[in-house]
């Protein structure tokens, strides 16, 4: 028998979320902080806007509420919107104590004042950030202060497998004990034993080709939730980005919508504008219509790619305005002041997620979610610009408070049963896993992106049926790996997302689709719930129900 970790809190990933609630429950508890690559890999790093907060006495907390329910479309929960935009001021507060260095508004007059932006969405400028990589700047600042704790243990390149549960002595209600864990460094799957376990995985973007998130976003905590018997919500608003450039090297670049701001074109490959066919803002029409006038184009004459050309503009704008795509750019032999540049709508942004209440609490008792795994109802059926970040410090630093409220009397669960190898070998065809991958990311953006139908949906649920089973054959084969442990992950948010799409009878917020253009007005909308249900076999299957009320608000 192994050593078996215990913890008071086991966090299961290492972003704004994660490391919040770490930093934010008492120091006289132990925890254990996980990442399944090095501690700053994630979507947090990547930020470049900012973290919205009313911040500026022009501003006002109605307005911030107004304009993130306007962007969700009839979906967000009034009640959690304002409990996230009231909290947000102190949030922010937290982060400037911490040592995040934001920009301030005039550097050279010493202001103490921060600077503040406007982004689509927001009436007013409430925006803060650290110019424009708010990310790099807020991970590095939560990773060194959690460095500098006693009571936290960062364990990186361990990626959680599976979350253990048990029933209740005498009840029906599901209780979470802590997570198998693959160390991948030694190949060996660890028991991690918690009396609070937390989801804090971040989203599931690249279950598509193409995305501005990084390799981490493989929807592992959803996946993980579903499987424990979590319910999950609104898995068909995903937000697309609309121009990521296209390279082999830059999988995930994001070319800021800035760039169409200051007077960049969206061309064909061939040279000609079309945007304004789609709308009569052209390249400064919304960001979904923007990226679904690109999808339409690129689908419809085969393209890989379109382009976008800022050349007109002299070279001192660019460097002056895009100095880190411009110098990126570069590197991959692109000059953005003598030519335009491929790019791509890319997966950008995960709504849906695990339903939880205000203090992250999910169906299961003692598993918490957080961040962009969660759907707290704060984004409905899409997020405004700057408040996913927004989302992961509110809702991490109120779990911080229930946990450590509930301590007291919860106690550490017993010895739990190892990982059983016994009947599995090493692969022998890794070719299998990456043919799927590639296949899965492939028909997702084929069928499941931007613009939808019936007929596509249901292409890519059938295709999705055999790559599960093929996987999960394979799963019970042979010893997990990291690359396994993420396609079986990915295969299982793909299947959610496909049957949540396959649920809406209408096109609201992200979610377009050709058989129904129009969002249906015609009775209140609803929340898309699929919840899970165990066959015969073991195996979770999803039963729908739309409309479900919220859990309700916990007393402590
Ligand atoms: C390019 C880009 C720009 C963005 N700009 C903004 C912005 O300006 N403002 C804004 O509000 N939002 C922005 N977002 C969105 C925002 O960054 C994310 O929603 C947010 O950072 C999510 O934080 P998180 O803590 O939930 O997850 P992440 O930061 O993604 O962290 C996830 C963590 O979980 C770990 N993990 C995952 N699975 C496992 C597993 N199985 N086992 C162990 N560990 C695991 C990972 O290793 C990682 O540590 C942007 C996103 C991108 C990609």
């Amino acid at each position: 028998m192994h050593l078996q970790h215990q913890y008071d809190g086991l966090i299961i990933g290492s972003g704004a979320a994660g490391l919040t609630l770490a930093l934010r429950l008492p120091q006289d508890v132990r925890i254990a902080v996980l990442a399944k690559g090095p501690v700053k890999e994630g979507n947090t790093y990547y930020a470049q806007g900012g973290i919205s907060a009313v911040l500026d006495h022009k501003d006002s907390i109605e307005s911030h509420i107004t304009d993130t329910m306007n962007a969700g479309v009839g979906l967000c929960d009034p009640r959690v919107v304002r409990f996230a935009v009231e909290h947000g001021p102190e949030a922010v507060q937290w982060l400037i104590d911490l040592g995040v260095p934001f920009t301030r508004r005039d550097e050279e007059k010493h202001q103490t004042e921060f600077h503040l932006t406007r982004e689509g969405g927001h009436q007013h400028r409430r925006v803060i950030h650290a110019a424009d990589s708010t990310g790099k700047a807020l991970q590095t600042s939560l990773v060194d202060a959690v460095r500098a704790r006693d009571n936290i243990d960062l364990f990186e390149q361990h990626i959680a497998v599976d979350l253990i549960t048990a029933e209740r002595p005498g009840s029906r209600d599901n209780c979470c004990l802590g997570a198998y864990v693959l160390d991948r460094g030694t190949g060996r799957v660890e028991v991690f034993r918690a009396r609070f376990t937390t989801l804090a995985t971040g989203g599931a973007s690249k279950v598509y080709l193409y995305t501005s998130n990084p390799d981490t976003s493989t929807g592992d905590g959803i996946a993980m939730a579903w499987r424990a018997g979590c319910r999950v919500a609104n898995m068909e608003f995903n937000q697309f980005h609309p121009t990521c450039l296209y390279h082999p090297q830059a999988k995930s670049f994001l070319i800021s919508e800035a760039v169409r701001g200051e007077g960049g074109k969206l061309l064909l490959p061939n040279g000609k504008p079309f945007m304004q066919r789609f709308d009569p803002r052209a390249e400064l029409a919304p960001r979904d219509i923007v990226a679904r006038a690109i999808d339409h184009e690129m689908k419809r004459h085969g393209y890989d790619h379109v382009l976008l050309d800022i050349s007109h503009k002299p070279v001192d704008f660019i460097e002056k305005h895009f100095p880190t795509i411009y110098r990126r750019c570069l590197e991959l032999g692109f000059d953005m002041a003598e030519q335009a540049i491929p790019v791509v709508p890319a997966a950008h942004y995960t709504c849906g997620g695990v339903p939880t209440d205000l203090s992250g609490r999910s169906d299961i008792d003692n598993l918490y979610v957080v961040g962009e795994s969660a759907c707290t109802g704060l984004h409905g059926a899409n997020r405004m610009a700057s408040n996913s970040l927004l989302e992961c410090l509110v809702f991490a630093t109120s779990a911080a408070t229930d946990i450590a409220a509930r301590l007291a009397t919860t106690g550490m669960p017993g010895e739990l049963p190892e990982w059983d190898e016994s009947q599995v070998t090493d692969s022998d065809e890794e070719v299998v896993v990456s043919h799927n991958w590639d296949e899965l990311r492939r028909f997702m953006w084929d069928y499941v992106g931007i613009v939808r139908s019936n007929k596509r949906l249901e292409r890519a649920l059938h295709r999705v049926e055999l790559l599960r089973q093929e996987i999960q054959d394979y799963y019970g084969n042979f010893r997990v790996t990291n690359d396994l442990l993420e396609l079986r992950n990915l295969v299982q948010v793909a299947e959610l997302i496909i049957r949540s799409a396959h649920i809406r009878k209408e096109s609201r917020g992200l979610h377009y689709t050709l058989d129904y253009p129009q969002a249906d007005d015609s009775q209140v909308a609803s929340d898309t719930i699929l919840e899970p249900q165990k066959t015969d076999q073991g195996n979770v299957q999803p039963a729908t129900i739309t409309g479900v009320e919220k859990l309700g608000v916990a007393d402590n």
